[in-house]
Protein backbone atom coordinates (compact mmCIF):
# COMPACT_ATOMS: atom_id res chain seq x y z
CA UNK A 1 0.00 0.00 0.00
CA UNK A 2 2.75 2.57 1.08
CA UNK A 3 4.58 1.60 -1.63
CA UNK A 4 1.92 2.46 -3.97
CA UNK A 5 0.86 5.99 -2.49
CA UNK A 6 4.63 6.80 -3.00
CA UNK A 7 4.34 5.76 -6.50
CA UNK A 8 1.45 7.83 -6.99
CA UNK A 9 2.82 10.93 -5.74
CA UNK A 10 6.42 10.44 -7.50
CA UNK A 11 7.14 12.81 -11.00
CA UNK A 12 9.37 12.60 -13.21
CA UNK A 13 12.01 16.01 -12.83
CA UNK A 14 10.25 17.14 -16.04
CA UNK A 15 6.80 16.92 -14.84
CA UNK A 16 7.82 18.95 -11.84
CA UNK A 17 9.36 21.28 -13.85
CA UNK A 18 6.29 21.51 -16.01
CA UNK A 19 3.89 22.05 -12.85
CA UNK A 20 6.57 24.93 -11.55
CA UNK A 21 6.37 26.41 -15.13
CA UNK A 22 2.75 26.41 -14.73
CA UNK A 23 2.54 27.95 -11.56
CA UNK A 24 4.98 30.19 -12.17
CA UNK A 25 2.65 31.40 -15.40
CA UNK A 26 -0.71 31.62 -13.63
CA UNK A 27 0.56 33.55 -10.70
CA UNK A 28 -0.65 36.98 -10.26
CA UNK A 29 1.99 38.48 -8.69
CA UNK A 30 4.83 39.91 -11.08
CA UNK A 31 7.67 36.45 -10.81
CA UNK A 32 10.98 36.42 -12.06
CA UNK A 33 14.06 34.76 -12.81
CA UNK A 34 17.50 37.14 -12.20
CA UNK A 35 20.68 35.15 -13.91
CA UNK A 36 23.99 37.06 -13.79
CA UNK A 37 22.25 40.30 -12.33
CA UNK A 38 19.50 40.51 -14.97
CA UNK A 39 16.14 39.38 -15.56
CA UNK A 40 15.92 36.61 -17.78
CA UNK A 41 12.76 34.35 -17.20
CA UNK A 42 9.40 36.40 -16.21
CA UNK A 43 5.85 35.49 -16.08
CA UNK A 44 2.69 37.60 -17.61
CA UNK A 45 1.91 39.26 -14.61
CA UNK A 46 5.36 41.10 -14.33
CA UNK A 47 4.50 41.94 -18.15
CA UNK A 48 1.28 43.29 -17.55
CA UNK A 49 1.78 45.29 -14.27
CA UNK A 50 4.90 46.72 -16.18
CA UNK A 51 2.60 47.53 -19.30
CA UNK A 52 4.57 45.69 -21.88
CA UNK A 53 3.30 43.47 -24.75
CA UNK A 54 5.74 40.10 -24.52
CA UNK A 55 8.25 38.68 -22.39
CA UNK A 56 10.79 38.89 -24.48
CA UNK A 57 11.00 42.85 -24.46
CA UNK A 58 11.95 42.38 -20.85
CA UNK A 59 14.51 39.72 -20.94
CA UNK A 60 18.11 40.50 -20.74
CA UNK A 61 17.10 43.90 -18.45
CA UNK A 62 18.97 45.21 -15.26
CA UNK A 63 16.44 45.18 -12.74
CA UNK A 64 17.40 49.38 -12.66
CA UNK A 65 16.38 49.56 -16.17
CA UNK A 66 12.99 49.05 -14.71
CA UNK A 67 13.43 51.45 -12.02
CA UNK A 68 13.89 55.30 -11.72
CA UNK A 69 17.47 56.56 -11.54
CA UNK A 70 17.36 56.84 -8.10
CA UNK A 71 15.38 55.09 -5.15
CA UNK A 72 13.54 56.73 -2.18
CA UNK A 73 16.35 56.55 -0.03
CA UNK A 74 18.44 58.53 -2.32
CA UNK A 75 20.88 55.62 -4.08
CA UNK A 76 20.97 55.22 -6.93
CA UNK A 77 18.84 51.79 -8.92
CA UNK A 78 21.94 50.07 -10.52
CA UNK A 79 24.05 50.32 -7.19
CA UNK A 80 21.11 49.38 -4.62
CA UNK A 81 20.36 46.76 -6.87
CA UNK A 82 23.21 45.19 -7.29
CA UNK A 83 23.79 45.26 -3.58
CA UNK A 84 20.16 43.83 -2.91
CA UNK A 85 21.03 40.70 -5.50
CA UNK A 86 24.65 40.58 -3.42
CA UNK A 87 22.76 40.21 0.07
CA UNK A 88 20.54 37.41 -1.61
CA UNK A 89 23.48 35.64 -2.67
CA UNK A 90 25.04 35.84 0.43
CA UNK A 91 22.67 35.08 2.67
CA UNK A 92 20.33 32.92 0.32
CA UNK A 93 17.02 35.18 0.93
CA UNK A 94 16.55 38.82 1.05
CA UNK A 95 13.27 40.95 1.36
CA UNK A 96 12.74 45.05 1.05
CA UNK A 97 10.83 47.61 -0.56
CA UNK A 98 11.53 48.96 -4.08
CA UNK A 99 10.41 51.29 -6.67
CA UNK A 100 9.81 50.59 -10.41
CA UNK A 101 8.76 52.01 -13.13
CA UNK A 102 6.44 51.13 -15.73
CA UNK A 103 6.98 51.31 -19.50
CA UNK A 104 4.89 54.86 -19.56
CA UNK A 105 7.33 55.80 -17.05
CA UNK A 106 4.51 55.63 -14.01
CA UNK A 107 6.46 54.65 -10.88
CA UNK A 108 5.27 52.46 -8.04
CA UNK A 109 6.15 50.38 -5.13
CA UNK A 110 6.93 46.89 -4.72
CA UNK A 111 8.23 44.61 -1.59
CA UNK A 112 10.31 42.22 -3.29
CA UNK A 113 11.67 38.98 -2.18
CA UNK A 114 14.41 37.27 -3.78
CA UNK A 115 15.39 33.51 -3.19
CA UNK A 116 18.55 32.04 -4.20
CA UNK A 117 18.24 28.77 -6.14
CA UNK A 118 20.19 26.32 -8.21
CA UNK A 119 19.55 26.86 -12.03
CA UNK A 120 21.36 24.72 -14.58
CA UNK A 121 24.60 24.40 -12.92
CA UNK A 122 25.15 27.91 -11.41
CA UNK A 123 23.23 29.89 -8.51
CA UNK A 124 20.53 31.86 -9.68
CA UNK A 125 17.50 34.28 -7.88
CA UNK A 126 14.22 33.43 -8.08
CA UNK A 127 12.40 36.96 -7.62
CA UNK A 128 8.83 37.97 -6.57
CA UNK A 129 7.18 41.04 -6.23
CA UNK A 130 4.26 42.62 -4.50
CA UNK A 131 2.58 45.73 -5.29
CA UNK A 132 2.11 47.68 -1.87
CA UNK A 133 0.32 50.86 -3.71
CA UNK A 134 -2.36 50.83 -1.67
CA UNK A 135 -0.02 50.71 1.75
CA UNK A 136 2.55 52.96 0.20
CA UNK A 137 -0.49 55.51 -0.35
CA UNK A 138 -1.88 54.66 3.36
CA UNK A 139 1.45 55.41 4.64
CA UNK A 140 2.28 58.50 2.85
CA UNK A 141 -1.39 60.36 3.35
CA UNK A 142 -0.40 59.43 7.16
CA UNK A 143 2.70 61.02 6.91
CA UNK A 144 1.54 64.04 5.58
CA UNK A 145 -1.56 64.23 8.02
CA UNK A 146 1.29 63.78 10.66
CA UNK A 147 3.63 66.88 8.96
CA UNK A 148 0.21 69.06 8.72
CA UNK A 149 -1.02 68.42 12.26
CA UNK A 150 2.80 69.40 13.15
CA UNK A 151 2.91 72.25 11.19
CA UNK A 152 -0.93 73.77 12.15
CA UNK A 153 0.08 73.34 16.03
CA UNK A 154 3.56 74.78 15.50
CA UNK A 155 1.90 77.59 13.56
CA UNK A 156 -1.05 78.21 16.55
CA UNK A 157 1.58 77.98 19.09
CA UNK A 158 3.61 80.71 17.22
CA UNK A 159 0.92 82.80 16.68
CA UNK A 160 -0.14 82.33 20.64
CA UNK A 161 3.26 83.45 21.93
CA UNK A 162 3.48 86.60 19.48
CA UNK A 163 -0.11 87.47 20.40
CA UNK A 164 0.93 87.07 24.10
CA UNK A 165 3.65 89.50 23.73
CA UNK A 166 1.81 91.65 21.99
CA UNK A 167 -0.94 91.66 24.55
CA UNK A 168 1.15 92.69 27.63
CA UNK A 169 2.43 96.01 27.16
CA UNK A 170 -1.16 97.22 26.78
CA UNK A 171 -2.27 95.70 29.75
CA UNK A 172 1.07 96.33 31.80
CA UNK A 173 -0.19 100.00 31.28
CA UNK A 174 -3.81 99.48 32.23
CA UNK A 175 -3.07 97.82 35.31
CA UNK A 176 0.10 100.29 36.33
CA UNK A 177 -2.30 103.30 35.76
CA UNK A 178 -5.58 101.41 37.40
CA UNK A 179 -3.53 100.74 39.86
CA UNK A 180 -1.91 104.51 40.59
CA UNK A 181 -5.71 105.33 40.33
CA UNK A 182 -7.02 102.91 42.85
CA UNK A 183 -3.98 103.92 45.62
CA UNK A 184 -5.75 107.78 44.63
CA UNK A 185 -2.26 109.10 43.97
CA UNK A 186 -4.06 110.91 41.00
CA UNK A 187 -6.05 112.41 44.17
CA UNK A 188 -9.05 110.81 46.12
CA UNK A 189 -11.93 109.00 44.32
CA UNK A 190 -15.17 108.66 45.26
CA UNK A 191 -16.87 105.13 46.48
CA UNK A 192 -18.14 104.63 42.67
CA UNK A 193 -14.82 105.98 40.91
CA UNK A 194 -13.15 103.47 43.17
CA UNK A 195 -15.05 100.60 42.38
CA UNK A 196 -14.79 101.38 39.12
CA UNK A 197 -11.22 101.13 39.05
CA UNK A 198 -10.78 98.28 40.78
CA UNK A 199 -13.40 96.66 38.63
CA UNK A 200 -9.94 97.31 35.47
CA UNK A 201 -7.52 96.62 37.86
CA UNK A 202 -9.23 93.04 38.44
CA UNK A 203 -9.73 92.44 35.08
CA UNK A 204 -6.61 93.73 33.58
CA UNK A 205 -5.18 90.96 36.12
CA UNK A 206 -7.32 88.24 35.09
CA UNK A 207 -6.07 89.20 31.68
CA UNK A 208 -2.74 89.28 32.12
CA UNK A 209 -2.75 85.79 33.73
CA UNK A 210 -4.44 84.38 30.68
CA UNK A 211 -2.02 85.75 28.55
CA UNK A 212 0.84 84.35 30.96
CA UNK A 213 -0.64 80.95 30.41
CA UNK A 214 -1.29 81.05 27.33
CA UNK A 215 2.34 82.01 26.80
CA UNK A 216 3.39 79.10 28.99
CA UNK A 217 1.27 76.82 26.96
CA UNK A 218 2.77 78.08 23.91
CA UNK A 219 6.09 77.41 24.88
CA UNK A 220 6.03 74.60 26.29
CA UNK A 221 3.94 72.81 22.94
CA UNK A 222 6.89 74.44 20.79
CA UNK A 223 9.79 72.94 22.96
CA UNK A 224 10.84 76.38 24.44
CA UNK A 225 10.71 76.22 27.99
CA UNK A 226 14.26 76.17 29.47
CA UNK A 227 14.46 74.41 32.85
CA UNK A 228 17.25 74.27 35.16
CA UNK A 229 16.62 70.88 36.29
CA UNK A 230 19.26 70.54 39.88
CA UNK A 231 19.81 69.54 43.27
CA UNK A 232 16.76 71.44 45.20
CA UNK A 233 15.87 71.80 48.51
CA UNK A 234 11.95 70.86 49.27
CA UNK A 235 11.36 72.78 52.32
CA UNK A 236 12.56 75.96 50.04
CA UNK A 237 10.15 75.14 47.14
CA UNK A 238 7.24 74.43 50.07
CA UNK A 239 7.85 77.86 51.98
CA UNK A 240 8.65 80.19 48.92
CA UNK A 241 5.11 78.29 47.60
CA UNK A 242 3.63 79.26 51.13
CA UNK A 243 4.25 83.05 51.19
CA UNK A 244 3.60 83.68 47.56
CA UNK A 245 -0.24 82.49 48.16
CA UNK A 246 -0.44 83.62 52.22
CA UNK A 247 -2.31 87.01 51.63
CA UNK A 248 -4.47 85.02 49.32
CA UNK A 249 -5.65 82.94 51.63
CA UNK A 250 -5.68 85.26 54.72
CA UNK A 251 -8.03 86.88 52.12
CA UNK A 252 -10.34 84.66 51.93
CA UNK A 253 -10.00 82.90 55.19
CA UNK A 254 -8.47 79.74 54.71
CA UNK A 255 -6.07 78.17 57.10
CA UNK A 256 -2.65 76.75 55.73
CA UNK A 257 -1.00 73.76 57.63
CA UNK A 258 2.28 72.72 57.11
CA UNK A 259 3.52 69.30 58.12
CA UNK A 260 7.70 69.77 58.89
CA UNK A 261 9.17 68.03 55.70
CA UNK A 262 11.44 65.08 56.89
CA UNK A 263 14.99 65.37 56.12
CA UNK A 264 15.30 62.67 54.08
CA UNK A 265 13.11 63.59 51.87
CA UNK A 266 14.20 67.18 51.40
CA UNK A 267 16.74 66.90 48.30
CA UNK A 268 14.82 66.31 45.08
CA UNK A 269 15.84 66.88 41.25
CA UNK A 270 13.81 69.81 40.15
CA UNK A 271 13.44 73.15 38.31
CA UNK A 272 12.94 75.23 41.54
CA UNK A 273 11.34 77.98 39.54
CA UNK A 274 8.87 75.84 37.89
CA UNK A 275 8.32 73.47 40.64
CA UNK A 276 7.18 76.99 42.82
CA UNK A 277 5.05 77.60 40.18
CA UNK A 278 3.00 74.51 40.32
CA UNK A 279 2.40 74.49 44.10
CA UNK A 280 1.13 77.98 44.11
CA UNK A 281 -1.11 76.90 41.14
CA UNK A 282 -1.76 74.03 43.53
CA UNK A 283 -2.57 76.35 46.53
CA UNK A 284 -4.21 78.86 44.22
CA UNK A 285 -7.12 76.57 43.03
CA UNK A 286 -7.13 74.95 46.64
CA UNK A 287 -8.23 78.64 48.01
CA UNK A 288 -9.78 79.60 45.43
CA UNK A 289 -12.32 76.33 45.28
CA UNK A 290 -13.08 76.26 49.34
CA UNK A 291 -14.91 78.53 51.33
CA UNK A 292 -14.14 80.38 54.28
CA UNK A 293 -13.08 79.27 57.07
CA UNK A 294 -11.56 76.49 54.97
CA UNK A 295 -8.26 74.63 55.29
CA UNK A 296 -5.25 73.33 53.80
CA UNK A 297 -2.41 70.68 54.35
CA UNK A 298 0.73 70.75 52.68
CA UNK A 299 2.96 67.86 53.43
CA UNK A 300 5.56 66.03 51.54
CA UNK A 301 6.57 62.35 51.12
CA UNK A 302 7.74 59.69 49.84
CA UNK A 303 6.46 57.65 46.89
CA UNK A 304 9.04 55.16 45.50
CA UNK A 305 11.88 57.31 43.96
CA UNK A 306 9.68 60.55 43.33
CA UNK A 307 8.97 63.02 46.22
CA UNK A 308 5.50 63.64 46.70
CA UNK A 309 4.46 67.39 47.14
CA UNK A 310 0.65 66.82 48.61
CA UNK A 311 -2.13 69.69 48.74
CA UNK A 312 -4.84 68.38 50.28
CA UNK A 313 -7.88 70.96 50.57
CA UNK A 314 -11.52 70.54 52.73
CA UNK A 315 -13.35 72.62 49.65
CA UNK A 316 -15.68 71.74 47.26
CA UNK A 317 -13.94 68.42 45.73
CA UNK A 318 -14.70 67.59 41.98
CA UNK A 319 -17.27 65.82 40.58
CA UNK A 320 -16.49 62.25 39.00
CA UNK A 321 -18.10 63.47 35.37
CA UNK A 322 -15.47 66.35 35.63
CA UNK A 323 -12.76 64.51 36.67
CA UNK A 324 -11.55 63.17 34.10
CA UNK A 325 -10.84 66.57 31.90
CA UNK A 326 -9.58 68.28 34.72
CA UNK A 327 -6.37 68.75 32.87
CA UNK A 328 -7.43 69.41 29.35
CA UNK A 329 -7.20 73.01 28.47
CA UNK A 330 -9.66 75.46 29.08
CA UNK A 331 -11.66 72.64 30.94
CA UNK A 332 -13.18 74.14 34.20
CA UNK A 333 -15.83 71.55 35.36
CA UNK A 334 -18.55 73.13 37.04
CA UNK A 335 -16.42 76.84 37.45
CA UNK A 336 -17.46 77.80 34.32
CA UNK A 337 -20.61 79.53 35.73
CA UNK A 338 -19.60 79.71 39.18
CA UNK A 339 -17.97 83.44 39.00
CA UNK A 340 -15.11 82.17 40.33
CA UNK A 341 -12.13 83.51 37.94
CA UNK A 342 -9.83 81.04 36.13
CA UNK A 343 -8.54 80.14 33.16
CA UNK A 344 -8.54 76.79 32.70
CA UNK A 345 -4.77 76.55 31.55
CA UNK A 346 -3.48 76.12 35.63
CA UNK A 347 -3.72 72.43 35.87
CA UNK A 348 -2.99 71.54 31.98
CA UNK A 349 0.55 73.83 32.31
CA UNK A 350 1.24 72.26 36.04
CA UNK A 351 0.89 68.64 34.40
CA UNK A 352 3.03 69.58 31.83
CA UNK A 353 5.63 70.93 33.36
CA UNK A 354 5.75 68.06 35.79
CA UNK A 355 6.22 65.86 32.87
CA UNK A 356 8.87 67.71 31.47
CA UNK A 357 10.73 67.22 35.11
CA UNK A 358 10.31 63.83 34.55
CA UNK A 359 7.56 63.82 37.24
CA UNK A 360 3.79 63.94 37.58
CA UNK A 361 0.96 65.63 38.87
CA UNK A 362 -2.41 64.35 39.76
CA UNK A 363 -5.18 64.49 42.13
CA UNK A 364 -7.76 62.53 44.03
CA UNK A 365 -11.03 64.26 45.44
CA UNK A 366 -14.02 63.66 46.85
CA UNK A 367 -17.37 65.60 45.69
CA UNK A 368 -18.08 67.86 48.90
CA UNK A 369 -16.10 66.82 51.02
CA UNK A 370 -12.48 68.32 49.24
CA UNK A 371 -9.17 67.65 47.06
CA UNK A 372 -6.05 66.37 47.28
CA UNK A 373 -3.23 67.33 44.07
CA UNK A 374 0.11 66.29 44.41
CA UNK A 375 2.98 66.83 42.26
CA UNK A 376 5.90 63.66 41.96
CA UNK A 377 9.35 65.09 41.18
CA UNK A 378 12.30 62.81 41.31
CA UNK A 379 14.69 62.73 44.69
CA UNK A 380 17.88 63.21 44.44
CA UNK A 381 20.40 60.19 43.38
CA UNK A 382 22.37 58.77 46.65
CA UNK A 383 20.03 60.49 48.88
CA UNK A 384 19.37 60.38 51.58
CA UNK A 385 22.12 58.39 52.58
CA UNK A 386 25.63 60.25 51.71
CA UNK A 387 26.92 61.38 48.51
CA UNK A 388 29.57 63.86 47.61
CA UNK A 389 27.37 64.86 44.56
CA UNK A 390 24.24 66.00 46.23
CA UNK A 391 24.99 69.76 48.24
CA UNK A 392 21.30 69.94 49.55
CA UNK A 393 21.39 66.36 50.67
CA UNK A 394 25.26 67.03 52.45
CA UNK A 395 23.43 70.29 54.15
CA UNK A 396 20.19 69.31 55.12
CA UNK A 397 20.46 65.48 56.50
CA UNK A 398 23.55 64.24 56.73
P1 LIG B 1 -8.72 77.48 36.67
O1 LIG B 1 -8.54 77.40 38.15
O2 LIG B 1 -8.17 78.70 36.09
O3 LIG B 1 -10.17 77.26 36.27
P2 LIG B 1 -7.18 75.04 36.47
O4 LIG B 1 -6.69 74.36 35.24
O5 LIG B 1 -6.21 75.36 37.52
O6 LIG B 1 -7.94 76.33 35.95
O7 LIG B 1 -8.32 74.11 37.10
C1 LIG B 1 -9.29 73.56 36.24
C2 LIG B 1 -10.54 73.26 37.02
O8 LIG B 1 -10.29 72.23 37.97
C3 LIG B 1 -11.07 74.41 37.83
O9 LIG B 1 -11.85 75.29 37.06
C4 LIG B 1 -11.91 73.68 38.88
O10 LIG B 1 -13.15 73.31 38.34
C5 LIG B 1 -11.12 72.39 39.11
N1 LIG B 1 -10.26 72.45 40.30
C6 LIG B 1 -8.93 72.62 40.33
N2 LIG B 1 -8.45 72.56 41.59
C7 LIG B 1 -9.50 72.34 42.38
C8 LIG B 1 -9.67 72.17 43.80
N3 LIG B 1 -8.63 72.21 44.64
N4 LIG B 1 -10.91 71.93 44.24
C9 LIG B 1 -11.97 71.88 43.42
N5 LIG B 1 -11.87 72.03 42.06
C10 LIG B 1 -10.67 72.26 41.57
Amino acid sequence: MIKNKKQQYSHSPTEDGEKYRMLFEASEDPMWLIIDQKFEICNDAAVRTLGYKSQSELRNTHPSQLSPKYQEDGKPSFDAAEEMMTIALTKGYHRFHWTHTKKSGENFPVEVTLTKIPFQGKDAIFCVWRDITDQYNLEKELREAKINAEEASKSKSKFLSMMSHELRTPLNAVLGFSDMLKNELYGPLNEKQMGTVKSIYQGGELLLHLVDDLLSMAKIDQGEINLNIEHNNASEIVKNSINLVEKLANDSQITLHCEDIPDDLNCLYADRVRAEQILVNLLTNAIKYNQPGGNIWISVDKNNSYTRFSVEDDGKGIQRDHAKQIFEPFYRGEQTTSGIEGTGLGLPICRRLSIEMNGECDFESVYGQGSVFWLDLPRCVGCPSFDDKCDIGRKHSH
